[in-house]
């Protein structure tokens, strides 16, 4: 992908996350990266995100692996901002991070200072600092691109289709639902999950 290519996917992802933010640039490049290297796939391209950040927007605006379809996983736990495509017929998946080894502070200080989130007070209070900081890092990120994107052939350990859980009706709201624990109420009527009350 040539930087004009790269820039159009820049501002189609700026209008999906609805925040301008350079995350999404570096995210498209890893994705790009991981795509062409693993070539065709036998079965769905899948994916999983290392972390819940902007990169997981990328993921799905780029290759439709989405949340709702189950293409895509996210590990929230790891933390990392990191991507790694795979093809669901036998796991071969290529992944891609961030080289910190490979980010110069004298070449990119502004990107250095980004990926370290030592960016100024000021830039990290947001406005007019935090956009131009982030210009800064677009501009520093297009001359270095797949030079700090760190690239590993990897297996996917679980892979294939996921099982999809039963459906029942709750007996006490009567609604039904995806039965992931095996009581006969839904998780909200057995007090196992919640996240309202009703009003009055
Ligand atoms: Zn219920």
């Amino acid at each position: 992908m040539n930087d004009e290519e790269l820039l159009e996917w820049y501002e189609k992802a700026i209008d999906f996350h609805k925040k301008r933010a350079p995350g999404l640039l570096i995210a498209a490049v890893m994705i790009d990266i991981c795509r062409s290297r693993l070539g065709e796939v036998k079965d769905q391209l899948n994916a999983i995100c290392e972390s819940i950040s902007c990169l997981c927007d990328v993921v799905q605006l780029m290759t439709g692996c989405t949340i709702g379809n189950r293409y895509l996983t996210i590990y929230a736990e790891l933390g990392r901002f990191a991507v790694t495509l795979y093809d669901r017929a036998d796991g071969r998946g290529i992944r891609a991070f961030i080289d910190l080894d490979k980010i110069s502070a004298t070449d990119t200080p502004e990107l250095y200072r980004f990926f370290y989130r030592t960016r100024s007070a000021e830039v990290k209070a947001g406005g007019i600092a935090r956009l131009k900081s982030g210009e800064q890092v677009v501009r520093e990120f297009l001359c270095v691109r797949d030079q700090v994107i760190g690239i590993q052939h990897v297996w996917v350990e679980k892979f294939g289709k996921p099982q999809k859980p039963s459906a029942a009706r709750c007996p006490k709201c009567r609604e039904s639902f995806l039965q992931i624990n095996t009581t006969s109420e839904c998780a909200m009527c057995s007090g196992v999950s919640g996240y309202y009350r009703l009003e009055g």
